[in-house]
């Protein structure tokens, strides 16, 4: 029997189609008909392949002239006390609460992630507008004891300048409100390129802040300002000298060409480049739960989250029993239009990644892989729609993996798949979880103690968040968020991540009539 599937988009939404639906959706946020119709930009939903906006994209010059009018912005906002700029991010916050589900809708138009994802993109957005105005009372600085008498040693946080923010088309809306709502409160501006891809939610979100600014009046023009076009805008904010930090979202052949533009003029970088996302399955795990976490982190939004899991490493004492269960899951899991409520996987983003799924498939059959689903489907109702059943691939079937193989499995490949090897030594298990590039996301799966803890420990995952018993996607907003090597280093979102949006002066102060100078060096000139 064939797996059940939705119809698309056209079939549920009675007398409207899905352009006249973003149209409704933008006018609704605001976004005036001039910036998404007779440009050379043409966005294309996902759901089912075809054009919803031709939005114009901005040229070398006026985008050189944005980058000066938010570093004029600059030098205004960082006079305004911190919580004062933190009630501009309330507003905004609150603007964002009342259009959760418009925006949430839109982001699901435009990239294809189901509803429930979609609207909770949003809640990211609000969630870490609560986060930043509680920060915007607690930028404090040290008070740091002076080996001197009479001296007194503190540090200063201060505002940094324009924050260049160039965001990925899987969160196209998120990654903004991560960098933008501390950057703000900071005391910065922000200058951001979005994907090429998701221009639409782009348009949305400058709208929303536009409103909340509008509410806060007396805003220094270009605070907050968007530029939409491809590359070479974002490589102009990465060579512009008006911009002291760049924080870019996007695949790690991205952050190759990014970082030493960066490096060689000293700006900051803030990198959340690919990951490679692994989780262990030891002989302990809780089945039911460790099911319920691989399906979401594997499947969820198609397999187009940087935390999404892509390798699946199980004790073999337990394989036989898992397996079986998840390619039940796998050929089972409704795939379709998005917006229906019953929808778990939607669409890929678009035909270059259908092809480069297919390649890795295709590769990995040739290298001997067992290979469950990755099968295109929906196909007649929107031949220019791509739609896949997410992909199983069992490496752990061979003793001897191919080398093709593992050339495959130690690549992100941003499509639903998911590679599974298998162990019987748990420091095989460490050994293969650590053995790759990237450095993003990982799991745990167990309720031996000494695992979790292993795990979490130096000699653990080398990974920038590690988890016990829940999958490696869907992180909060409080923790700060990121990953190490290929995945670039950075870190944004919640705990002290606020940090590489100021600069820190060290302060000493000298309130006697003596001057001693620091390890007891002597420079008398009488
Ligand atoms: P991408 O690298 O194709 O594009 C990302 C952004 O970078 C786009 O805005 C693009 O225009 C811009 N860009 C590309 N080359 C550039 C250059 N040379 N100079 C300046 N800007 C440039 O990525 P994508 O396909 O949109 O997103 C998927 C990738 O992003 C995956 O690898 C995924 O893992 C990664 N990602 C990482 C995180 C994270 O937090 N670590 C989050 C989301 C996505």
């Amino acid at each position: 029997m064939p797996p059940p599937t939705r119809n698309l988009y056209a079939s549920h939404e009675q007398n409207m189609t899905i352009k006249h639906e973003v149209e409704a959706l933008l006018t609704r946020l605001g976004v005036p008909v001039t910036a998404y119709t007779g440009g050379d930009l043409t966005t294309r939903t996902p759901i089912t392949g075809e054009i919803i906006a031709h939005v114009p994209t901005i040229n070398a010059a006026d985008a050189t002239q944005a980058i000066a009018q938010a570093h004029a912005a600059f030098l205004e906002w960082r006079t305004v006390p911190a919580p004062k700029r933190g009630e501009l991010i309330r507003l905004l916050g609150e603007e964002l609460r009342a259009e959760l589900p418009t925006l949430g809708r839109l982001v699901t138009i435009e990239t294809g992630k189901i509803l429930s994802e979609g609207q909770g993109e949003v809640q990211e957005m609000i969630d870490i507008c609560t986060f930043a105005v509680g920060l915007s009372r607690q930028l404090a600085g040290l008070t740091v004891p002076s080996e001197r008498p009479r001296h007194r040693m503190m540090e200063t946080w201060h505002p940094l300048g324009v924050v260049g923010i160039i965001s990925a088309f899987n969160f196209p809306v998120a990654v903004w409100s991560w960098n933008a709502a501390l950057a703000l409160v900071c005391g910065n501006a922000v200058v951001w390129k979005p994907s090429e891809k998701t221009p639409l939610t782009a348009l949305a979100t400058q709208a929303i802040f536009d409103r909340a600014a509008e509410k806060f009046g007396n805003i220094p023009k270009g605070l907050a300002t968007l530029l939409i076009g491809d590359a070479t805008v974002g490589q102009q904010l990465v060579d512009s000298p008006l911009i002291p930090l760049v924080s870019a979202t996007g695949s790690t052949a991205m952050g190759r060409a990014v970082a030493p533009r960066l490096a060689a003029r000293f700006a900051r970088a803030i990198l959340e480049l690919g990951g490679n996302n692994a989780a262990i399955v030891a002989p302990t795990a809780d089945l039911d739960l460790t099911l319920r976490a691989i399906a979401f982190s594997a499947m969820g939004t198609a397999g187009q989250r940087c935390t999404t899991l892509r390798r699946l490493i199980v004790h073999d004492s337990i394989y036989d029993q898992l397996i079986p269960q998840l390619k039940k899951v796998y050929g089972s899991v409704v795939i379709g239009d998005p917006g229906e409520p019953n929808t778990l996987v939607g669409p890929l983003i678009d035909e270059r990644s259908f092809n480069v799924m297919q390649k890795a498939l295709a590769e990995a059959r040739t290298a001997g892989a067992t290979i469950t689903g990755g099968d295109r489907v929906l196909t007649q109702e929107n031949p220019e729609a791509f739609y896949v059943r997410p992909a199983l691939v069992e490496v752990a079937a061979q003793t001897n993996p191919h080398p093709e193989l593992i050339k495959l499995v130690k690549h992100e490949t941003f499509a639903p798949i998911l590679y599974v090897l298998k162990y019987s030594d748990f420091h095989d298990a460490l050994r293969l979880h650590n053995d790759v590039p990237q450095g993003l996301s990982s799991s745990i799966f167990t309720m031996n103690l000494r695992e979790a803890e292993q795990f979490l420990s130096a000699t653990g995952s080398d990974c920038g968040i590690a988890n016990v018993n829940i999958g490696t996607s869907g992180a909060e907003i409080g923790g700060a968020f990121g990953g190490e090597k290929e995945t670039g280093g950075g870190r944004e979102s919640g705990s002290d991540a606020w940090k590489q949006y100021m600069r820190r002066a060290t302060n000493t102060i000298n309130y006697g009539t003596d001057l001693p100078l620091a390890q007891g060096v002597s420079f008398d000139i009488d």
